[in-house]
């Protein structure tokens, strides 16, 4: 299956809500060319530096999205263009966000990481700390981000059902606090090539799909 076709395909069978980043970490320039010749605007990476040289070598008008886990002294080097950071998993992160932000003159788009399965060794807020933060105010600090609503990686499993139990559960957070951030909050991102029709099923409207579009990655 060719690059080309992979896009048109989804482009075609993804419910009309459902926003695509093609995942593209570790795909060289020309796949991303690839994409974006067959209809491609968003593109999400893992790692600051290869963003940042996919971004300089490609159509301005490509959003770009940091997917993966963000070092504080990375942010600087994307502040001035990404579209939105899905893994913001702290405060500290938050905070420097806002401040490379503010001195680039923007206001930095972000959503919280959030794992629900019980294991402590995943990346992201647990429920608990999230409310404790939200309800802190704390966010009210930080008025160069914006707050767009909500990621998970659902856990590497073949329990499927275990899953869309997690999609399920981080869509219900999501509803319950979409009243408290207003209209800019609309974004619940869940899914990536082996479980994105489950998180749809649950309420997925941005999905993160990358070998299923590139193929597998060469690490
Ligand atoms: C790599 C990655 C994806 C894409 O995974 P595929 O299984 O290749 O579709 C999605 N989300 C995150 C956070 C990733 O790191």
């Amino acid at each position: 299956m060719s690059i080309t076709s992979q896009i048109k395909y989804l482009h075609e069978s993804l419910p009309s809500e459902v926003r695509l980043v093609a995942v593209s970490k570790f795909h060289p320039i020309e796949a991303l060319r690839e994409a974006y010749d067959a209809g491609q605007r968003i593109f999400g990476e893992s790692r600051p530096q290869e963003m940042t040289t996919k971004q300089a070598a490609l159509p301005a008008d490509i959003e770009w999205h940091m997917i993966g886990h963000l070092q504080t002294n990375k942010v600087k080097m994307i502040a001035p263009y990404v579209a939105l950071i899905h893994s913001v998993d702290s405060e500290r992160l938050v905070a420097e966000i806002d401040r490379c932000a503010a001195r680039v003159g923007r206001v930095i788009d972000i959503l919280f990481e959030v794992h629900l399965a019980a294991e402590e060794s995943k990346s992201g807020w647990n429920e608990a700390e999230l409310r404790v933060f939200i309800d802190s105010g704390a966010l009210v600090h930080y008025p160069n981000v914006r707050l767009r609503g909500l990621m998970t990686i659902g856990t590497l499993t073949d329990d499927i059902e275990l899953n869309k139990s997690e999609f399920c559960a981080l869509r219900d957070l999501y509803t319950e606090l979409r009243p408290r951030f207003g209209e800019a909050f609309d974004t619940l991102s869940m899914g990536m090539t082996s479980d994105y029709r489950e998180a749809i099923e649950c309420g997925s409207n941005m999905v993160r799909i990358g070998s299923m579009i590139f193929g597998e990655r060469v690490y």
